[in-house]
């Protein structure tokens, strides 16, 4: 099983790190060492002082796919969670500036907390999905899926060119603005459709 990610698929997040807003789909992956089980807490890592939360819808790939057409991309994942791009925005910052890869920045262990996930029949329209994410009861990003750049099909499409996509991987489909910092202490809680999806402690 794997984990990839879109990167700057909201235009307001995009402009908030002062990153171009891209013509096609950005993505990276995350190991399966990135997932946090429920209820258990997100350890701060010892190599960086800057951790930031990037909440984000996530869709479940259900069947194995290569070359996915656009046309019938939304065949192939059933279901739809929420989860939180740790991202270690210092070692970030560093790579982007030696054009290294991301890897330290964002595929660490517990980087990747991700919910249950709601089979996508349950939504009234999957193209109009709030979800939100509260930082010790304040509420610090809000969202909606049809505020992406590139649509659910657009990028299982796309990803499917390079990466063979298959049953039970997880596409992390992009945060939008309000990205910030976490410190040992705080609670996150996210969002989906109102619905409190994880609650974690940061230890
Ligand atoms: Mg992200």
């Amino acid at each position: 099983m794997k984990i990839i990610c879109i990167g700057r698929n909201y235009i307001e997040h995009a402009h908030e790190l002062n990153n171009p807003v891209p013509a096609q789909p950005v993505f990276f992956m995350k190991p399966e060492s990135a997932i946090i089980r429920a209820g258990l807490p997100f350890f701060y890592p010892d190599f960086s002082n800057d951790i930031h939360y990037e909440v984000e819808l996530v869709l479940r790939i259900s069947k194995v796919g290569k070359n996915i057409n656009e046309k019938f991309a939304n065949t192939y994942f059933d279901a739809i969670g929420i989860g939180i791009d740790f991202t270690a925005r210092d070692l970030q910052k560093t790579c982007k500036e030696k054009g290294l890869p991301w890897e330290i920045a964002k595929a660490f262990d517990g980087s990747a907390p991700t919910s249950d996930f709601i089979p996508k029949q349950a939504f009234k329209d999957i193209y109009d999905i709030n979800f939100s994410l509260v930082k010790n009861e304040e509420t610090v990003q809000q969202g909606n899926s049809g505020m992406m750049i590139f649509n659910f099909e657009k990028i299982i499409s796309y990803v499917s060119r390079f990466v063979t996509l298959k049953r039970g991987d997880l596409i992390f489909t992009g945060t939008p603005a309000g990205v910030g910092p976490v410190q040992i202490g705080d609670e996150l809680k996210a969002m989906l459709v109102k619905k409190n999806m994880i609650t974690l402690s940061i230890k």
